[in-house]
């Protein structure tokens, strides 16, 4: 459908992206319009292991990382304003991680050498869905409107600003100024796989690494076990094969797997490619249209920074 609103801003795509961005620009006095395909936020966002984790994914100095870091920095105060005005409680543990057989870490990143392993002490974890249910909800009581249904085509004329945070489906939009089609910097789906097992409350401290393999647990005892990189388009179904590969490489961090069943295995797209230099976030030149995709695999870690980033600058 084309979009027929003329809100102050229209945000395209209501994941954590979108849903932050929005939530900010209400702050700032915008009107805003969230427009997304599915139940906002049903992809990338809830289908992420929520691992804050920008040292111990970083092989080196990058954009990445110093993004990643301003963005983990920000968390504590960004959930703490959301819980002030939602009253709603975001799953958040400052647990760090622990990289096992792990390389030499980047220069400049806290990390305690255990062994042949290596702590990051300040890394942490988030329920992403409920971060998602939270921002949803902050926005709804700033006035964010919602409009549900995939965009194909946006007349960007017709609003004060537009936002493209449609994650993986991003570059598939037909985004006109003044008549002309834009062209946008391409977004491609990277399936992962990630599978989960009902575990007792506490089995482990800080998330655990090993190589492409990682575990971590939530409050409630689900432990969650990553993952595959897939280049398969947009192909949902949820292989078993790559499910119990990860099984098998998670039973190698966590013995204590080996014997157990998941009771849950899913799959998501991470907005991909990963570009050298991070995610895309600016403004199409001479236009009022604003570029806010491309997170790969960090998209959770990088929700407060972003939505700072974009609003500060839409706002002026
Ligand atoms: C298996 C897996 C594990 C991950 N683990 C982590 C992790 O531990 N830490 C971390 O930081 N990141 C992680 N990520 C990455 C993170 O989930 C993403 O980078 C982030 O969620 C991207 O958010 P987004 O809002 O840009 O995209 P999405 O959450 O995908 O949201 C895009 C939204 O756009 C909507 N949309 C699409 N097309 C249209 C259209 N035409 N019109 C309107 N709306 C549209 C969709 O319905 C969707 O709601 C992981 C991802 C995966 C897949």
């Amino acid at each position: 459908m084309m979009s027929s609103l003329s809100a102050d801003v229209l945000v395209i795509g209501g994941g954590l992206i979108g849903s932050s961005i929005a939530w900010r620009l209400t702050q700032k006095g915008a009107r805003v319009t969230v427009a997304d395909a599915g139940n906002l936020g049903g992809e990338a966002s809830s289908a992420g292991a929520g691992m804050l984790a920008p040292g111990s994914e970083a092989s080196k100095p990058s954009r990445w990382l110093d993004l990643g870091r301003e963005s983990l920095r920000m968390y504590p105060a960004f959930l703490e304003e959301l819980r002030e005005q939602t009253g709603l409680h975001v799953e958040y543990r400052a647990c760090g991680c622990l990289v096992l057989d792990a390389g030499s870490a980047v220069p400049g990143v806290r990390v305690e050498q255990r062994g042949a392993d290596l702590f990051y002490p300040d890394e942490a974890l988030i329920d992403p869905s409920a971060l998602l249910r939270t921002l949803r909800q902050a926005g709804k009581k700033q006035g964010v409107l919602v409009e549900h249904g995939a965009l194909t085509g946006v007349d960007a004329s017709r609003h004060g600003a537009v936002v493209v945070a449609a994650g993986a489906w991003s570059s598939s939009l037909q985004v006109r100024h003044k008549g002309e089609l834009l062209p946008l910097p391409e977004s491609t789906p990277v399936k992962g796989h990630l599978i989960g097992f009902q575990m007792r409350q506490g089995l482990l401290g800080p998330f655990l690494r090993k190589s492409h393999t990682y575990v971590l647990q939530r409050a409630d005892g689900l432990v969650i076990a990553g993952t595959t990189e897939e280049h398969v388009g947009f192909d949902t179904s949820v292989e078993f094969a790559a499910c119990n590969d990860i099984h098998r490489r998670a039973a190698e961090v966590v013995p204590e797997l080996a014997a157990v069943e998941p009771v849950r295995r899913w799959i998501g797209f991470r907005p991909g490619p990963e570009l050298e230099d991070g995610p895309v976030l600016r403004q199409v030149e001479g236009t009022n249209v604003w570029l806010a995709y491309g997170h790969y695999r960090n998209g959770i870690l990088l929700t407060p920074v972003t939505a700072q980033w974009i609003a500060d600058r839409i706002a002026g």
